[in-house]
């Protein structure tokens, strides 16, 4: 198997890289060899020095390769052409890594792992090790499809770099191709309600099941007079747009009431409603964590026991069928 080194001399730490993957793959078992070292970067390497850093990788050969311009086509169209089918890249921390180790994953049909903290083999099985949870979890991956394209976590240990190799060098010049951005436009959705700040608040999960409930269900908590959310995986769905995520990586709401309906409550939500006053909780599953969590629950499907808070609250006509 054929280990290489990438990394990126566009960023101005080329130094902390090294160290960085040095540190990695200190870890690695006897086997595992670095065989080669690319080295990406512009034309004159930003004043890098190429010839200390040839020294210093310790690898029997570095490749240079330089662009004008970061681009990550021509960096992906030649890295494609040069990685042969048994190998395993390890790219340094950073966005080149993030954004080409799993383009060329996809290329070359093999399998890649971002953010990874540790790799070794057992029963002959490649395994990578990444943490999940703000760090609190570590999970394991089974890498089986070759090449295997691997990026650091960030802030990983670093270890002083001592190469006693002296590394064959090659330098390779990467021409600009024609495709440039002419324009670009972002489309920004648009809340028009803060409803992190209101009083009371309709969040919707994965169990109402499709767009049109969910639209549904957000008129019906209009005429509630509730603000509207909704979990991860109806936002990941399209279902909403994005800035109405409830949760650790959305909004943090603390309403004076909290509907919450058709999601399970798993801590990543949960963590957007504790500081609700007061939690109602509707859900088909009476074992749903949620129950458990909430100040009322309500064992029943989400649209149904909605539609009947409403006629309650505003009368038949309230309810338009
Ligand atoms: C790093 C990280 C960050 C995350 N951040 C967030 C975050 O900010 N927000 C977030 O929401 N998630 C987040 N998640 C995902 C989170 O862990 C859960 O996967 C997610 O909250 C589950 O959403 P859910 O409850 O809608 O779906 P599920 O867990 O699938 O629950 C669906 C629930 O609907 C119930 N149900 C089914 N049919 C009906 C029906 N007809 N009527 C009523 N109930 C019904 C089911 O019994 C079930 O309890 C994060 C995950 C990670 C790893």
């Amino acid at each position: 198997m054929k280990y290489r080194m990438i990394l990126n001399a566009f960023k101005g730490d080329i130094q902390k890289q090294l160290e960085e993957v040095t540190y990695f793959i200190s870890g690695l078992q006897q086997d595992i060899q670095i065989d080669s070292a690319f080295i990406i970067g512009g034309d004159e390497m930003d004043g890098n020095d190429k010839e200390m850093l040839a020294e210093m990788v310790p690898t029997s050969s570095v490749i240079f390769v330089y662009m004008e311009t970061y681009c990550s086509e021509l960096l992906l169209d030649y890295l494609e052409t040069v990685i042969d089918k048994d190998e395993i890249c390890i790219f340094s921390a950073g966005y080149l890594g993030l954004e080409i180790a799993p383009r060329l994953a996809y290329r070359l049909k093999g399998s890649v792992l971002i953010d990874c903290e540790k790799l070794y083999k057992e029963d002959g099985v490649l395994i990578g090790e990444k943490k999940f949870y703000a760090g609190h979890m570590m999970g394991s991956y089974q890498l089986t499809e070759f090449p295997v394209m691997l990026c650091l976590s960030k802030g990983q240990n670093t270890m002083a770099v001592e190469s006693t190799i002296k590394a064959k060098v090659t330098e390779v010049v990467l021409e600009e191709k024609s495709l440039t951005f002419s324009n670009s436009q972002a489309f920004p959705s648009v809340i028009e309600d803060d409803f992190s700040k209101s009083d009371f608040a309709l969040v919707v999960g994965r169990g109402v099941k499709s767009q049109g409930a969910v639209s549904r269900l957000q008129e019906l908590g209009e005429k509630l007079g509730a603000s509207f959310g909704a979990s991860r995986p109806v936002v990941m769905n399209g279902w909403l747009p994005m800035e109405r995520l409830v949760g650790a990586s959305g909004a943090i709401l603390a309403p004076k009431i909290t509907i919450v309906a058709g999601a399970s409550g798993a801590p990543a939500l949960y963590s957007g409603i504790e500081k609700s006053d007061f939690i109602v909780a509707i859900n088909k599953d009476e074992k749903a964590p949620i129950m458990k969590k909430a100040d009322v629950a309500v064992v029943g499907d989400a649209t149904e026991v909605i539609t009947e808070m409403v006629r309650v609250m505003g009368g038949e006509d309230a309810v338009d069928e």
